[in-house]
């Protein structure tokens, strides 16, 4: 895969994530390119970049590397990638998979993204009384989920519709 690392402004590293990732990153003026592929570009209409390699912060950003991220709804979904861990769909509610009502609590372990639909469907049940399959286990956000969250920004996944992959010749 071609991951990109991500410096901090203070030119630590903090983790990798995915060249659309970093490329969003870099188009939010969240970022900038300290160095590219040597043959890699992204190119748009308006837009002919150097897909990153390694990238630079242009904020300082704390992590909580050591720590466990605090638990959020927002959390959630960008560690689910805004994707339904029951069709995989687009997310945009967060399901407790063992519900509030029998005693499951607002964690890492015990939440997925979830669309509406499937939300409502599996309502205050478990996903077995439910009938339903969970695609993924819920797990602890990586750092590079950590370091998303505290950029503020939901969504890093989405490239512009307008903005496609190409090798230079
Ligand atoms: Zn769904």
């Amino acid at each position: 895969m071609r991951d990109t690392l991500v410096l901090n402004a203070s030119f630590e590293p903090l983790s990798t994530v995915t060249l659309n990732r970093a490329v969003v990153l870099v188009l939010q003026d969240k970022a900038v390119v300290e160095q590219a592929h040597p043959e890699l570009r992204m190119r748009g209409a308006a837009v002919d970049i150097p897909a990153p390699r390694v990238i630079r912060l242009c904020r300082y950003v704390r992590v909580p590397f050591r720590r466990q991220a605090p638990w959020s709804r927002r959390g959630v979904l960008v560690r689910d990638r805004h994707r339904c861990a029951y069709c995989g769909k687009r997310a945009t509610t967060v399901d407790h998979v063992v519900p509030r009502s029998q005693g499951g609590r607002d964690t890492w372990l015990n939440t997925v993204a979830a669309c509406a639909e499937d939300n409502h469907r599996k309502a205050n049940r478990t996903p077995q009384e439910a009938g339903m399959t969970l695609l993924h286990q819920p797990f602890e956000p990586t750092p590079a989920d950590a370091m998303l969250l505290a950029l503020g920004r939901e969504d890093f996944d989405t490239l512009p519709e307008w903005l496609a992959r190409s090798t230079a010749a």
